[in-house]
């Protein structure tokens, strides 16, 4: 079963690994052209109720899915665009210690990649599979200069990510959810990983509904089983229209 959408419905999606296939490196994602399609047609069924929600940067995004552009969350909630193209920090940069630490561990295993999206850091460990255990056990050693530099760390599919305290994507859908086009409607939010949980944890309170991809997340009441399969579901409903 698909998740319900209608005239009313708010379109919150993460990026990679709900809407694209997850690859060696972030730069290597491909968008296919149906998708793009598809955003837009439904970018404009909904009147613009229709966001991404990633650890992107909005930059990033916006190269990505060129020349479509639509509200978004970046950065995990730290960098928020309103419908109407406003752009909005909600948190500071990352402090230049953890940046340091990042930089150093990076330096020091080979094959692993560092995004630096001033506002979050990801290190990727995907073509660096061994690495994995020494860089937990560094995340470990320095628990009290994250505390220190108020920036929490979160585990994600082979990325450990960095961002400061209190800002995550849920924070960021529930600010977009204030605004025109997306308030007083139904949200509906689908994501694969580990930080999408903190806006699946918030559906409730908005009213809303989420559907989780490739696995079954807490919170997610419809799941597809690839970013395939959502591909497909969301080219259906911008053929067939939304309903009223
Ligand atoms: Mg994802």
């Amino acid at each position: 079963m698909t998740p319900p959408v209608n005239r009313n419905s708010a379109l919150f999606l993460d990026i990679d690994g709900t809407l694209l296939d997850m690859a060696r490196t972030p730069d290597d994602v491909v968008v296919p052209d149906g998708l793009l399609a598809s955003l837009a047609r439904l970018h404009d069924a909904l009147d613009g109720a229709l966001a991404f929600v990633s650890g992107r940067s909005l930059g990033a995004i916006d190269t990505l899915f060129a020349p479509f552009r639509t509200a978004a969350v970046g950065c995990h909630g730290a960098e928020i665009r309103s419908a109407d193209g406003r752009v909005e920090a909600l948190a500071a940069p990352i402090p230049d210690p953890v940046r340091a630490l990042f930089g150093t561990l990076t330096d020091r295993h080979p094959g692993t990649l560092l995004e630096d999206k001033l506002y979050a850091l990801s290190l990727h460990y995907r073509l660096a599979p061994e690495a994995r255990s020494a860089l937990l056990a560094a995340m470990e050693e320095n628990a009290a200069l994250f505390a220190d530099q108020r920036v929490s760390i979160q585990l994600g599919k082979a990325v450990i990510d960095a961002k400061r305290v209190g800002i995550d994507k849920g924070v960021g859908v529930r600010t977009l959810m204030r605004q025109k086009p997306f308030r007083d409607r139904v949200p509906l939010f689908g994501g694969d990983d580990t930080t999408d949980t903190d806006v699946f944890h918030i559906l409730p309170e908005l009213g809303g509904e989420g559907f989780s991809v490739g696995r079954a997340l807490r919170g997610a009441a419809y799941e597809f089983s690839s970013p395939e399969a959502v591909r497909q579901w969301l080219n259906d409903l911008a053929e067939e229209g939304v309903t009223a």
